[in-house]
Formats: C-alpha cells, sequence, structure tokens
C-alpha cells in the first residue's frame, strides 16, 4: 500500500510527490498527461522557466522524480475511489487498483470550448484567459469576450497592458452605469454575440460578431466555464463552491478537504490560476498528507 496516491501528475500533483518522495514516503501519480495549459506554445510568470514550454516542464519534473525510488508515476485515468483514511482504493478505467492511505486530488479542470469557429483553434495562443500569462506578449488590440459581471472588471486590469480595449457583450445586458464608466475609460464596446474566431499561422487578425461587424484585434480574452477534469470529488462526497466559472473543491488548512485523509490542490480548488500557485498548492497538501500520518 502507498502512503500516498496522487490523481493529476501535472504542476501541483507532481510538486505533491516531489516533496513526499524526498520524505522517503511511498507514493503513486496516476496521470493522463493533460495538462491544463498544453495548448500554449509556452509558459510564463514561473520562476526559472518563464517562456519555457509547459509539457518540457513537466517533463523535466518527472525526470527529476526518477531519482526517488519511493515515487512512481503512473500512466492510467482514475475512475473510482472508495474507502476511509488508512484505506482508501482507487481503480483506474482499464480495471488497475491501488491502495493508499492519503489521497491528494489534483486532477484539475476542463476548458469548455464554445462552438464558435476558429475559437478551440486559437484557445492558448490569442485567445487567452490571462494577462500575466500571455499578455506580455499579445499585440496591442485587445478584446474581452464577456462572460459574467466580473468581466466589467478586467479592462481596468488590462489597463496595465493596453489602451486600445474592445468589450465584446455578446449579446449580454450590463447597466448603463457600467457603460458609461468603461467608455469613460476608453473602451470601445460591442454589444452583439460572438460568431467566429480569425487565427491564421497563431496570428489573429480579429473577430467576426453575428450582425455582420468585423473587430481587428492581436488577442481575445476568454473565460469559458469549466468544469472538475474527473468526478471523485463527488464519489467522496466532498464540500465544493462555485467559482463565477465553474465548481471548485472545497479546502483548508494544508489543502485538507472536507473529508479525512483526502486533500486536494491545484486548479481543482481555487479560482485563481497559475502554474506557481498551483506547485504551491501541492506541496502544502503533501504537507499536509504527511503530517497528518505521523504517530
Ligand atoms: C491555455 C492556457 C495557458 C496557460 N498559461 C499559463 C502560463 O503561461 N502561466 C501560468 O502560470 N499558468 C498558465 N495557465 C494556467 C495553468 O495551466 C494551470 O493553473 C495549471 O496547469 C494547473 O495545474 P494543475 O496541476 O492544478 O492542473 P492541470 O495542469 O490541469 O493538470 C491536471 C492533470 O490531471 C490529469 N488528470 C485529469 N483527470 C485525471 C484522472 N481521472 N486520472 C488521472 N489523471 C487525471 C490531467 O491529465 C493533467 O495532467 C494556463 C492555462 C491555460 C488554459
Amino acid at each position: 500500500m502507498d502512503d500516498v496516491l496522487v490523481v493529476g501528475g501535472s504542476f501541483a500533483g507532481l510538486s505533491a510527490a516531489l516533496q513526499l518522495g524526498r520524505a522517503r514516503r511511498k507514493v503513486s501519480v496516476l496521470d493522463t498527461g493533460l495538462n491544463r495549459n498544453r495548448y500554449a506554445d509556452s509558459a510564463h510568470n514561473v520562476l526559472g522557466h518563464d517562456g519555457v514550454p509547459p509539457g518540457d516542464i513537466l517533463a523535466a519534473a518527472r525526470r527529476q522524480l526518477e531519482a526517488y525510488p519511493t515515487v512512481r508515476l503512473i500512466e492510467g485515468r482514475a475512475s473510482t475511489v472508495s474507502g476511509q483514511p488508512d484505506d482508501f482504493t482507487i481503480t483506474t478505467e482499464t480495471g488497475d487498483s491501488f491502495a493508499a492511505r492519503r489521497l491528494i486530488l489534483s486532477y484539475g479542470i476542463t476548458d469548455e470550448m464554445p462552438p464558435i469557429p476558429g475559437f478551440a483553434e486559437a484557445w492558448g495562443k490569442t485567445v487567452i484567459h490571462c494577462p500575466f500569462c500571455h499578455g506580455y506578449e499579445a499585440g496591442p488590440r485587445w478584446g474581452l469576450l464577456y462572460s459574467t459581471p466580473m468581466s466589467l472588471h478586467a479592462p481596468a486590469l488590462y489597463g496595465d497592458w493596453t489602451e486600445d480595449i474592445t468589450l465584446i457583450l455578446d449579446g449580454n445586458a450590463i447597466p448603463d452605469a457600467e457603460r458609461n464608466k468603461l467608455q469613460r475609460r476608453g473602451v470601445k464596446i460591442h454589444d452583439g454575440k460572438l460568431a467566429a474566431v480569425h487565427q491564421d499561422n497563431g496570428h489573429m487578425s480579429g473577430v467576426s460578431l453575428e450582425d455582420g461587424t468585423k473587430v481587428e484585434l492581436d488577442a481575445l480574452y476568454a473565460h469559458p466555464r469549466n468544469h472538475p477534469s474527473a468526478d471523485l470529488h463527488e464519489q467522496l462526497g466532498l464540500e465544493t463552491d462555485t467559482t463565477p466559472t465553474g465548481t471548485m473543491v472545497v479546502v483548508g488548512e494544508r489543502q485538507a478537504t472536507s473529508r479525512e485523509g483526502v486533500f486536494a490542490a491545484g486548479d481543482l480548488t481555487t479560482p485563481m490560476h497559475s502554474v506557481t500557485s498551483a506547485a504551491y498548492a501541492g506541496s502544502m497538501a503533501a504537507m499536509g498528507a504527511q503530517q497528518s500520518m505521523l504517530l
């Protein structure tokens, strides 16, 4: 039996495995290799790895983990979970079964691509979700696709990167006071619904709206709905909360979930998504799991 079974071996899960391996704890990591930022050519705002392809960062982490004999990295999709502290069991979709004293859930979230022509193809390249990740490299003409009332706060932040911001309301109504405030800030506003994203060879020329309007843009910020990438937290009955765009598992001190012996980390547990915060949370979850096993 493992001390800890980690479900999801990306930034959060591998960080947890590193910390546990260095504590000589037996840990297995189940992973399907679909890190959320795999659509982007490079990861940014990651200390010591700025501009490095996300897959390269993870591959280096996996190579470094090979030095730890108590760590096993296993390809496989966890599909069911049962048990209690000191006796959890996870089975994979191929029927393999793994037992562990503690669990760390770090299987991340999946972004739901809207059926807009060109949107999914441009995701992570010129349709982006986070200015800190890819804003520095984006050209000056920024679009923002309205998704929730939170979208109305984004132009103030984006002002640190560019003064050329176009808000596409995508058919949503906003209060006049908000519209006036944004227009005073110089934000251009289109009410129409997004019809298509035009990207060629990694460069965006703009977007089209259903009313035929063409808007010239270098990048479109968008925050599509997302959902957890697996349902083990539901099987375990963990407490969850809603975020502006999806669902997250509620965690407390050292990433402990509402169920004893189960920890969670990474995008699954916060509305603030980044490689650095996922790695930090993975490390904290490892600490929580380890401390919970001390006699
Ligand atoms: C397009 C894009 C670009 C981004 N760029 C940046 C950036 O430049 N800088 C930055 O800091 N952040 C960036 N982010 C955010 C960053 O990708 C996430 O915050 C980070 O990947 C979260 O790490 P995680 O380990 O929590 O989850 P993920 O990276 O999503 O990893 C989850 C892992 O769990 C695995 N998994 C899922 N289900 C199962 C299962 N049932 N069994 C086993 N394994 C499973 C998946 O295959 C995956 O490997 C970007 C996000 C997007 C969408």
